[in-house]
C-alpha cells in the first residue's frame, strides 16, 4: 500500500487565496491588515523564516513591518519596540522570531506582545484560553495540522492520537487541539519508556519531535494517518521530516511529505491569525 499524500502546498494556496479575499474585503473599510516581526540577530535559518514571512504578508496584501536588532541588544530595546507596537493602533499582529540570544527571558518577551496582538498564539493567556477550550489565537502550526485534518475528512473523535513531542509551541498545543475535537490523546517525549507501543496502536501519529526520520514504517499503524511536523537540516542540504518518508508511506493511509507538508500551512495559519486581528479591529470601529 502506499499512503495519499496531504498537499500542503495545494490546501495553503487555497486558504491563502481566501485570506487575500478577506484581506481586500477590509482594505475597503479602510483597514489594512499589519504584521511586524522582530528579528534578533543572526541566526541564518531565522532571517529565512522571516522573509517567507514578510513576503507571504505581501502577497496577501498585507501591510508588514521588519524590525532587526544585533545579536548583542540590550533586551529593554526590544521591549520598547514591543510596547511601541502594542501601542500602535495600526499595527494587528506582533511577532519575535524565535530562539532569541541568551541575555533574553523568551518567556517574559513572548508576554510582553499584548495578547490581541500575539497572531503566533505563544502568549500564557492565549493558551490558557486554547485550555478552556475557549476563542483565542491558536499556534500556528498545530493549528495548520488542525487545517489539514479538517481538509482531509479526518474524523477525530474517537481517534486514538499519538503526539510525539512535548514543546509548548507544537506538542501541547497539537494534543489538546485532537483533545478538543474529541481524540483520546496520548503525548510521547523523551521519556516514553516504548514509544513503539503507542505509535503501533495510533489511528494518527503527529511527530514533532526535532530528529530527522526517526519514526519509521515499522513503528506505525497500517492505515494511520501520519503527520511530520519535523524541519531537519540534512548534511547535504536537503531538508528533510521527522518521519522516514519512504518506509512510512508503504504502511500509513496518509501523511504529509517534507517540504511541502505542514511547513506552508505554519505561515498561512499566520495570516489567518493576522487577518483575524485585523477583523476585530474593523468591527469595533464599525
Ligand atoms: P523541541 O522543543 O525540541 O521538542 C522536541 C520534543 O521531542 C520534546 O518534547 C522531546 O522530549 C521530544 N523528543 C526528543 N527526542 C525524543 C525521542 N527519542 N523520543 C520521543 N520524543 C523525543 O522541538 P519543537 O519546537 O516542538 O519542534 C519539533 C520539530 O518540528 C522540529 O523539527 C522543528 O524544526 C519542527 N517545527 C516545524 C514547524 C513547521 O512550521 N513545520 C514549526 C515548529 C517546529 P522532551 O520534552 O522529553 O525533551
Amino acid at each position: 500500500m502506499s499512503a495519499r499524500i496531504i498537499d500542503g502546498n495545494a490546501l495553503s494556496q487555497k486558504v491563502r487565496e481566501d485570506i487575500a479575499q478577506g484581506a481586500a474585503e477590509l482594505i475597503k473599510q479602510g483597514v489594512q491588515p499589519c504584521l511586524a516581526v522582530i528579528l534578533v540577530g543572526d541566526n541564518p535559518a531565522s532571517a529565512v523564516y522571516v522573509r517567507n514571512k514578510v513576503n507571504a504578508c505581501e502577497k496577501a496584501g498585507f501591510r508588514s513591518l521588519k524590525f532587526t536588532f544585533p545579536v548583542e541588544v540590550a533586551p529593554d530595546e526590544v521591549f520598547d519596540k514591543i510596547a511601541e507596537l502594542n501601542a500602535d493602533p495600526s499595527v494587528h499582529g506582533i511577532l519575535v522570531q524565535l530562539p532569541l540570544p541568551r541575555q533574553f527571558d523568551e518567556n517574559k518577551v513572548l508576554e510582553a506582545i499584548s495578547p490581541e496582538k500575539d497572531v503566533d498564539g505563544f502568549h500564557a493567556e492565549n493558551f490558557g484560553l486554547l485550555l478552556q477550550g475557549r476563542k483565542s489565537f491558536y499556534p500556528c502550526t498545530p493549528w495548520g495540522v488542525m487545517k489539514m485534518l479538517e481538509a482531509e475528512n479526518v474524523q477525530l473523535s474517537g481517534m486514538e492520537a499519538v503526539v510525539i513531542g512535548r514543546s509548548n509551541i507544537v506538542g501541547k498545543p497539537m494534543a489538546v487541539m485532537l483533545l478538543s475535537q474529541g481524540a483520546t490523546v496520548t503525548v510521547c517525549h523523551s521519556k516514553t519508556r516504548d514509544l513503539h507501543f503507542h505509535t503501533r496502536r495510533a489511528d494518527l501519529v503527529v511527530a514533532a519531535i526535532g530528529k530527522p526520520r526517526f519514526l519509521t514504517g515499522d513503528m506505525i499503524k497500517p492505515g494511520a494517518v501520519v503527520i511530520d511536523v519535523g524541519i531537519n537540516r540534512l548534511p547535504d542540504g536537503k531538508l528533510c521530516g521527522d518521519v522516514d518518508f519512504e518506509s512510512a508511506r508503504e504502511v500509513a493511509g496518509a501523511i504529509t511529505p517534507v517540504p511541502g507538508g505542514v511547513g506552508p500551512m505554519t505561515i498561512t495559519m499566520l495570516l489567518a491569525n493576522t487577518l483575524e486581528s485585523a477583523r476585530r479591529v474593523a468591527a469595533a470601529k464599525a
